[in-house]
């Protein structure tokens, strides 16, 4: 049996399990129930898990989608050409029909009618989408189809990872051909030091260029250290030492020149670069240039090797070598200094004046830094406008951001550039990193954390890596991988805060607040992770989620005939994902949810940074017949000039600016005025926060329309709203 057929065959095996043990109730075909889906979905999660094969997952998709009472799939697939392997098991099922490209047939779906039409993963750009065709008798059982995408959802995941792993080992092999070519072309050799064979394996050309016959035994280690001349042994010593650093210094990938003396007689000078092969290996390959058959002279060669070609400084192959051979020195009282810097708005630069002036600026940067940098230390250009200085040997680390500020100060002295007038003024930012253990890498992230941090607080200035940032970065980690959970497990809730009509109190909309139930940290506040969810681009999905929920509940107040209006936040960053608002449009149509009743709650930031991708979302909202609105208002820029930008229907009056309300005639006065000037846009207003009867009389003399606030009602589960009586 072929490892194929084998892994189909598990997989139907297990897939048929559940059909038997599964009772009536919890997710037979077409019995709607929340454990039901829960369970099918998990189940099925475990399964998948035990398979990466595409065909035996196509089968358990199959087997999966009549397990919930459906006859046919249709699989369309936005980015079909990666995936063709994928496309082509689909394809030849008669039971899964798939449309590859971006033609997304709804049109002729509706009329074939499908039971529904869903997507499978939300949040990603590349989702494919999912139609199943209900078999006559089943029922549109929502939980049945839930349990199906999460299905089909983990199915096209595991179908993505491996189309996604022979993309890599594609791109492997197609590097590995380059490398191979060059080598040949620019006649050099090649080694492998293979301590545990106790040998070194030259291959032909470099058998050649040490004067051996092209074919014979490989050469023992003892006797290679022995014609290396005495002075330039240093490389090779160490080596193989288990308890030493693994690769010893040849596991570096900076040029090292050295001397034979071959087995002929003749002295020859080579120039190495190698680099250890797997992790922590001993084993190293390297690559050697023949600097006696060059026209070049070995300096010449080495310094070619090792330096950035725009400014002469050191290359990153160098830093990454002189970097660790420091940290390997280092101690408590001898620590390591990275400063990294970066220019000011250097994009800028090479926009407007072009990239030879650019280049110009950059190569003045590198002799300024230069003339600063401390004796002993390295100074390397890593690409674009990023310099690095490393300073070995630090003993006074607080003396290291005094270094980075004379830097920046020297380099924000005007320049001449060729082509301008005047001369041209650039600042930088810093961002400093000392340590003493750890490997490069973590002193790399550090410094550059640092450096975002000297970004984000306005550039020109140094930033030092300190511990307060490591326990930044410790919590938005966790919280990342919090939130990820959650996606997966199921661990979002929505909570409802009322929104009433400020005359008469009546409740007239509630907002979709998120919650994340952690199973270690129990229930967590949006404050804990809807930043690092906006930084990691997981917002996309939380909204979704969220959304998903609002538009359940909206359904279901509708059959219950309740009539509020609900409000939603949607973060800049979902909105400039392009498919959220198409997806969003369409579950509106799905579920049948009255767009009208939606009320999206935008910051200023999103208007202000408004895009394409943004506003396209916008407008696709507002299409549905959803209300766009500014939430937080007075928290950021405060200016309703993005007015005429968009359209917005409504506006809620940040907290802030209601809490002193009745107690500081200028707060009443800003508020009054901000009130007027909306109701002038048509606006309807919402004051957010209020906690006082005085702030909600206050709000109303003023002409405020609706209030939110724990006067009313703290955000609670969609069963404790307090929903008037029908
Ligand atoms: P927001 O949209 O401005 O929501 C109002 C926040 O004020 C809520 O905090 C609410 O619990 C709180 N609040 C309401 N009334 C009072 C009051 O009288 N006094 C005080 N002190 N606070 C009050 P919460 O639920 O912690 O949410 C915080 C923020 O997180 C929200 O501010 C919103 O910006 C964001 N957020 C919440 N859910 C989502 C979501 O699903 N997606 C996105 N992108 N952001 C969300
Ligand atoms: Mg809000
Ligand atoms: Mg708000």
């Amino acid at each position: 049996m072929s490892r194929t057929t084998a892994a189909a065959a598990r997989v139907l095996a297990a897939a048929a399990q559940p059909r038997t043990a599964t009772t009536p109730g919890a997710g037979g075909p077409g019995t709607p129930g929340a454990t039901g889906t829960t369970g099918a979905a998990a189940s099925a999660h475990q399964r998948l898990t035990a398979c990466a094969e595409p065909a035996a997952l196509a089968d358990l998709l199959v087997a999966e989608v009549q397990r919930a009472g459906y006859r046919r799939v249709l699989l369309v697939e936005p980015v079909a050409r990666s995936r063709e392997r994928e496309l082509e098991v689909l394809a030849a099922r008669g039971d899964l029909l798939l449309v590859p490209g971006r033609r997304f047939p709804g049109a002729d779906l509706v009329r074939q009618g499908p039971a529904a039409v869903l997507d499978l993963l939300p949040g990603e750009a590349s989702s494919p989408r999912l139609a199943v065709w209900s078999a006559p008798d089943a029922p549109d059982a929502a939980a049945a189809l839930s349990a199906l995408v999460a299905v089909a959802g983990a199915c096209w995941r595991a179908l993505r990872s491996a189309a996604e792993a022979r993309d890599l080992a594609r791109e492997l092999e197609c590097t590995q051909a380059l490398l191979g070519g060059s080598v040949h072309l620019a006649g050099l050799g090649s080694w492998t030091w293979d301590p545990a064979g106790g040998v070194v394996r030259l291959d032909e050309r470099m058998r050649q260029m040490v004067g051996l016959a092209a074919t014979g035994p490989d050469v023992a280690l003892e006797t290679w250290r022995e014609w290396v001349h005495p002075e330039d042994r240093a490389p090779f010593t160490g080596v193989e030492d288990p308890a030493g650093h693994p690769a010893g210094h040849l596991g570096r990938s900076a040029p090292y020149p050295f001397r034979v003396r071959c087995p002929d007689g003749a002295e020859r000078t080579f120039i190495g670069v190698s680099v250890p092969l797997g992790a922590g290996g001993a084993t190293v390959r390297g690559l050697v240039l023949d600097a006696d058959g060059s026209d070049r002279t070995t300096g010449e060669l080495v310094r070619l090797a090792q330096c950035d070609a725009l400014t002469g400084l050191a290359n990153r192959a160098v830093l990454d070598a002189r970097l660790a051979e420091a940290l390997e020195h280092a101690g408590p009282g001898s620590a390591v200094a990275l400063v990294l810097l970066d220019l000011d708005r250097f994009k800028l630069v090479n926009d407007t004046l072009g990239h030879q002036v650019g280049d110009a600026l950059l190569r003045q940067v590198a002799a300024r830094l230069e003339e600063a940098a401390p004796t002993g230390a390295t100074l390397a250009r890593l690409g674009g406008d990023e310099f690095v200085l490393m300073v070995p040997g630090v003993d006074r680390p607080e003396a290291v951001p005094v270094v980075a500020q004379s830097l920046l100060r020297r380099l924000r002295a005007p320049i001449a550039l060729p082509g301008l007038a005047e001369p041209f003024v650039c600042t930088s930012s810093a961002g400093v990193a000392v340590g003493h253990e750890g490997s490069s890498d973590e002193l790399f992230r550090s410094a550059d954390m640092a450096l975002y941090r000297a970004k984000d607080a306005g550039r020109d200035r140094v930033a030092v890596y300190d511990r307060v940032m490591r326990e930044d970065a410790e919590s938005r980690r966790q919280a990342e991988h919090r939130v990820r959970r959650a996606l997966r497990t199921d661990g979002l809730r929505v909570v409802w805060q009322p929104i009433v009509d400020l005359r008469d109190e009546r409740l007239v909309a509630a907002e979709a607040l998120v919650r994340l139930h952690d199973p270690v940290e129990g229930v967590l506040q949006p404050a804990t992770f809807v930043d690092t969810a906006e930084d990691t681009g997981l917002i996309v999905d939380v909204d979704t989620w969220v959304l998903g929920e609002v538009l359940r509940q909206l359904r279901e107040w509708r059959r219950e005939g309740v009539g509020l209006q609900v409000s939603f936040n949607v973060s800049g960053k979902t909105l400039e994902h392009p498919a959220f608002a198409h997806r969003l449009a369409h579950s509106v149509e799905a579920t049948g949810a009255a767009g009208s009743s939606l009320l999206a709650e935008v910051t200023e930031r999103t208007l202000i940074d408004l895009s394409t991708a943004t506003r396209a979302s916008l407008g696709e909202l507002r299409s549905v017949g959803a209300r766009v609105g500014l939430d937080d208002f007075g928290t950021g820029y405060s200016s309703l000039s993005y007015l005429d930008r968009f359209p917005l229907s409504f506006l809620k009056i940040d907290m802030s600016f209601v809490r002193p309300l009745g107690q500081s005639a200028r707060a009443d006065a800003v508020v009054e005025a901000l009130i007027a000037l909306a109701h002038a846009h048509g606006m309807v207003v919402t004051a957010e926060g209020v906690e006082t009867e005085l702030q909600a009389r206050t709000l109303r003399e003023m002409g405020c329309d609706r209030a939110q606030g724990w006067l009313f009602g703290r955000p609670v589960p969609a069963a404790a709203l307090p929903l008037p009586p029908r």
